[in-house]
């Protein structure tokens, strides 16, 4: 496996596979990875004839007070990680490589990006699209892929594509689960064994909520009145958003018609989770 650290040097090396007639194939991440992250990189590796993988913790995503500087780091173990999967080249810029001195300009979706995520975390998807965009100019991808688990996040990377007519094909995966339900996630690192137990409420909350739907309830109000009350049940946990959306436009329903996706935020001690999980007719 090849490591590339400077941006001008991957995209001499990606600019020469598009050259070879290489269909390059790329999953971004942070780092501290998990089967999650390695799930997208074996779609990356069927997918493409090279497999480009990222590590690199964006500081311009991460708001005041956030866990930037203690968000999980372990670069020798993801390494270990990636050649295990038959990654091609991994890409690890640093900070200063990423955002030289100067650096002021950025990349902000405006509509899907503000509900959910938006309104708890401002400046949050601007830092995330900013980044991607770069990432992209760097790594000259024909295809990127993203998880659903963190929804909000592909939809506004999936419209950014479209709006600046990047030239290159998004793909979202499934969330991939602990065999108890829990979405992984790098930050249950940080979850107590007492909290990581509570933590499992998210989950079961949503498939009440898709029991509920199933069962032929419309009301939005409805299915999160059960689903919070589940949540609340848990000392541990805070609420910061439970809402159901339109899967396309990430606007708040009353009434569910056709497909619906329920997005949540919640803190379990000082760890915030996300987790979604969509409505559709079987
Ligand atoms: P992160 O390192 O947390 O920024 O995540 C990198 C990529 O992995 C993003 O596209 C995430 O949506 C995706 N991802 C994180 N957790 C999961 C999961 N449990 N299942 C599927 N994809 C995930």
């Amino acid at each position: 496996m090849e490591i590339i650290a400077t941006a001008k040097e991957m995209q001499r090396r990606s600019e020469q596979l598009r050259l070879e007639g290489k269909k390059i194939a790329f999953v971004p991440t942070m780092g501290y990875l998990h089967k999650g992250h390695l799930t997208l990189m074996h779609e990356g590796k069927k997918r493409g004839d090279v497999l480009i993988v990222s590590i690199f913790v964006n500081p311009t995503q991460f708001g005041p007070g956030e866990d930037y500087e203690r968000y999980p780091r372990d670069m020798k173990r993801d390494l270990a990680l990636l050649k295990g999967v038959g990654v091609d080249i991994c890409f690890t810029p640093p900070s200063q490589d990423m955002y030289p001195d100067g650096f002021q300009t950025c990349v902000e979706v405006e509509q899907v990006t503000k509900n959910l995520c938006g309104t708890s975390r401002p400046g949050h998807f601007r830092g995330v699209t900013t980044v991607v965009a770069k990432l992209f100019n760097i790594v000259k991808p024909h295809l990127a892929i993203f998880g659903e688990k963190d929804y909000q996040q592909l939809i506004a990377i999936k419209q950014m594509a479209r709006d600046l007519n990047m030239d290159i094909e998004v793909i979202g995966i499934p969330t991939i689960r602990e065999s108890d339900g829990l979405a992984m996630s790098s930050r249950n690192t940080y979850l107590t064994a007492k909290e990581r137990k509570e933590a499992l409420s998210l989950y079961r909350s949503l498939l009440k909520g898709k029991e509920l739907f199933l069962q032929g309830q419309r009301s939005a109000a409805k299915i999160l009145t059960e689903i919070t009350g589940i949540i609340k049940e848990q000392k541990s946990a805070t609420i910061d958003y439970v809402k159901i959306c339109d899967v396309h436009t990430l606007e708040d329903i009353e009434e569910i018609k056709g497909e619906a996706i329920i997005a949540l935020a919640v803190k379990i001690g000082k760890t915030r989770l996300l987790d979604n999980i969509i409505l559709k007719e079987e």
